[in-house]
Order: structure tokens, then C-alpha cells, then sequence
């Protein structure tokens, strides 16, 4: 199978890749989830005319001349605290003491605020003259009834889960979470917690991935490692497609004599899309589907796979829930030094931003070797570096992918 381009590598993992089923939630477990209904307002917002001021109710035409120098002096016949709603009205020469938030009693049409007045002995000397409607928030004046107040496919965050909550709806639909298996291979790999012995590492990838996958927002299944035999991961992949949309195995898919992955898949049906992409890291990638679940043969150093992860599968697993923006934002930035390469593959390379007076600067120069992890803590981008260009100066610009941030295309 020959090496295909990164770009056509992520339109054949999308071109197959389909939205998942939706479920009712409770609203505050659906952050990072997509509506998959539009919520309607079944009221007006806000619900009634209230007061945007503590002060006192009155009528406008019985403070049309009032100032500072002559104030005029109401008759105080109530207070209206928010929470209530009294059946007493403003009538001619009184007023009614009113807290922000509190609806705005029968016969006053304007709220003047505690600022511009002086209470004594049951009266209330305003010192200003207001308008009509001045300091009440209106019902409806940020919806009518029956307004489509957050449509279907808006992704649900902070601000949504409290238009949620004001609206009245504890309950939504969504789009469900991606359920996504990852599994280790490799006969040197032991768990976090085991002793090292001649021969083994610790496995990394595992855990890492699963994090990866947690930070989308998917439900995530660490299957364990598999050791290099076709039972073993013959076992493990089955148990992963049995309970998973998206089942990422990591290592073994190479062309090591021990590289069981790419035939058990075949043999389970996997129906192969591609192995192989024109890129550093990550030659090995390969990727099948079977039915609608799809599996990603990552390759097992860490570095690649990670990159693999965040490139290939996180645009999948978001577009399975429902999102419409799957890619990170791309920014050109100026290199802080000098870069060679070899042509003809992608580069993708952990970039560290400096921030200047004239913008970011980017610098790709840590140790990049695609089995040392460290060389990617503290990178906040990856610099997307094309096949063909060999030679880079301090100062050219280069696209670089903001890691950090949601995606925004
Ligand atoms: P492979 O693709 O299986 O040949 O693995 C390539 C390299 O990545 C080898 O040096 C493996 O030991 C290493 N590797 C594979 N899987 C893991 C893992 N889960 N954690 C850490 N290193 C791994
Ligand atoms: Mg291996």
C-alpha cells in the first residue's frame, strides 16, 4: 500500500466517520456535548417587569419638575422585596421602596434609584426627574415566549448550562460521548506500578492515550497491553470493538516480525483505508473501520502516537458527537532560529511560543526524537512543516497548530 498524504489521511477517517445516537442527560452533565435539540424559551425573559435598581417606584408624571434643589416628596406606601409580588399600586404622590430584581408594582412606570432620593418619616424626597420605563427591565426584553433560544448542534458550555437552568430545562438531549478502547501492545511494556526488569519499560502509551481521549470528552475504556502474540490481541481487540465506537490500539503495526496488529484486524474484517502516511512521526499509521466502529493502528513511540492521537482521532471522535468544528486553530508565526530537514515527508513538530511585542515566535527545536515524550512537555503548538521544503531561516513564517485551544474549523 503506498504512503498516502496527511490530508487525505483525515478526509478518509472523516469520510467514514458518522454521527453517534442521542440520549437525555441531565443539564450539567452535558458539558462539551452537542444539543441535539433546539431549546425553546416557554416564557418570557425575564419573566415579568422587575426593577434593575434598588430605589422606589413611582410614577413619572409625579416627578417631572423634581431636582436636587426641589426635590419632590411621595408618600411611601410599601416595600416590594424580590421574591414577591405585591397587590398594592402606585397611585398619584406615593411610591412604593423597591430592591433590584422585584417586580414593578401596579401604577408606577418608573423606578428612581436609592442614590437620587432621601427617605424620612414614611415620605421619600426625589431628587431627579426620570422617564418613563427608566431602570425596569422589561418581560420579554431579552426573549419572547417561544423564542428558539439555543439551537440544536450549539456546543454546551458555561453559558449555555445557565440559559439551560433559567429556562427551566434540568434535562437535554444530546449527542452521547464517543466510547473510545485503547489498548497497549508490546511483550517490554509493564504497568505503572511494576518494577522495571532487564528488558522491560514502563508502558506510557496506554495512559497517555486515555487521557488524550478523556480531554475530548469521551468515554474512555483502558483496555491494559497486549503481549506481541496474535491470541493475546486477537482477545483484547474483539473485547475493545465489542464495547467501543473507536477502538486505538498503539504499537505493533510496523513491519516487525512480532507486529501482530494489522493482520488480527484483518482477520476480525477490519476493512483496511490506509497504512502509512507521508509524515514524521507517524509513518505507520493505519486505519480501519468495521461496520461504523473505526480503529486506529498507532504507532507504538510514544511521541508519534500521541501526535497520531491528536491529529488522526481526536476530529473523529468530536465529529462522532455531534461537533461541527474538528480542527485547532492554525496560526503563521516567525521561527526564533534556523531549520533543516529531509525532503519528503510532513513534518509535525512541537513548537514552544515566545511571545514578543510583534506577536508569537516560534521555536521547534527541542530534541524531536519520536520516542522521547519529554521533548513535547511544554510545547503549546505543533508546527506543520511540508514534504518538499528542506531548509527554514530565523524569521520565516511557519503554520503552527494551537494545541491548546478548542478547535475553531
Ligand atoms: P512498535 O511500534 O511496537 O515497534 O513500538 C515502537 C517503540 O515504541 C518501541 O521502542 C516500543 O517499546 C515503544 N512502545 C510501544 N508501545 C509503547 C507503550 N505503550 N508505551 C511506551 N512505549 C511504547
Ligand atoms: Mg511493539
Amino acid at each position: 500500500m503506498p504512503m498516502i498524504e496527511p490530508k487525505d489521511a483525515i478526509a478518509a477517517i472523516l469520510n467514514t466517520t458518522s454521527v453517534l445516537g442521542t440520549e437525555t442527560r441531565a443539564f450539567e452533565e452535558a458539558i462539551g456535548l452537542v444539543l441535539a435539540e433546539d431549546i425553546i424559551s416557554r416564557h418570557p425573559m425575564p419573566p415579568f417587569d422587575n426593577s434593575a435598581m434598588d430605589g422606589f417606584a413611582v410614577r413619572a408624571a409625579d416627578i417631572t419638575d423634581a431636582s436636587k434643589a426641589a426635590p419632590v416628596t411621595l408618600r411611601l406606601i410599601e416595600e416590594q422585596p424580590a421574591g414577591s409580588a405585591t397587590d398594592v399600586a402606585v397611585a398619584p404622590g406615593t411610591a412604593i421602596k423597591i430592591m433590584t430584581g422585584a417586580p414593578v408594582p401596579g401604577g408606577a412606570d418608573t423606578v428612581v434609584q436609592v442614590e437620587l432620593t432621601a427617605e424620612r418619616d414614611g415620605t421619600v424626597e426625589i431628587q431627579a426627574a426620570k422617564g418613563v420605563g427608566k431602570n425596569i427591565r422589561c418581560s420579554g426584553e431579552e426573549m419572547a415566549a417561544g423564542t428558539a433560544a439555543v439551537p440544536a448542534g450549539t456546543v454546551i458550555d458555561h453559558i449555555i448550562i445557565g440559559v439551560l437552568a433559567s429556562l427551566g430545562y434540568p434535562e437535554v438531549t444530546v449527542y452521547r460521548r464517543t466510547r473510545v478502547a485503547i489498548i497497549g501492545t508490546g511483550s517490554e511494556l509493564i504497568p505503572v506500578e511494576a518494577e522495571l526488569s532487564p528488558g522491560k519499560i514502563r508502558d506510557s502509551n496506554s495512559y497517555a492515550l486515555t487521557a488524550q481521549a478523556k480531554a475530548v470528552g469521551a468515554e474512555t475504556i483502558r483496555m491494559g497491553v497486549a503481549s506481541d502474540t496474535r491470541e493475546e490481541t486477537t482477545r483484547m481487540v474483539r473485547e475493545a470493538l465489542e464495547q467501543a465506537d473507536i477502538v486505538v490500539t498503539s504499537g505493533g503495526v510496523s513491519v516487525g516480525e512480532y507486529d501482530h496488529v494489522k493482520d488480527v484486524i484483518q482477520e476480525l474484517g477490519g476493512k483496511l483505508h490506509f497504512w502509512g502516511v507521508r509524515q514524521k512521526p507517524g509513518k505507520p499509521l493505519a486505519f480501519w473501520t468495521i461496520g461504523n466502529k473505526l480503529i486506529f493502528g498507532l504507532p507504538g513511540n510514544p511521541v508519534a502516537s500521541l501526535l497520531c492521537f491528536e491529529e488522526y482521532v481526536r476530529p473523529a471522535v468530536l465529529k462522532m458527537m455531534g461537533r461541527e468544528k474538528l480542527f485547532r486553530p492554525v496560526v503563521a508565526g516567525a521561527l526564533t532560529h534556523d531549520f533543516k530537514k529531509k525532503a519528503g515527508r510532513h513534518h509535525f513538530v512541537g513548537a514552544i511560543a515566545e511571545r514578543t511585542e510583534s506577536g508569537y515566535k516560534w521555536s521547534v527545536n527541542g530534541r524531536q526524537g519520536s520516542g522521547m515524550l519529554r521533548s513535547l512537555t511544554g510545547a503549546n503548538g505543533i508546527a506543520v512543516i511540508p514534504a518538499d521544503v528542506t531548509e527554514m531561516k530565523t524569521g520565516d513564517r511557519i503554520a503552527v497548530q494551537l494545541v491548546t485551544l478548542p478547535e475553531d474549523h
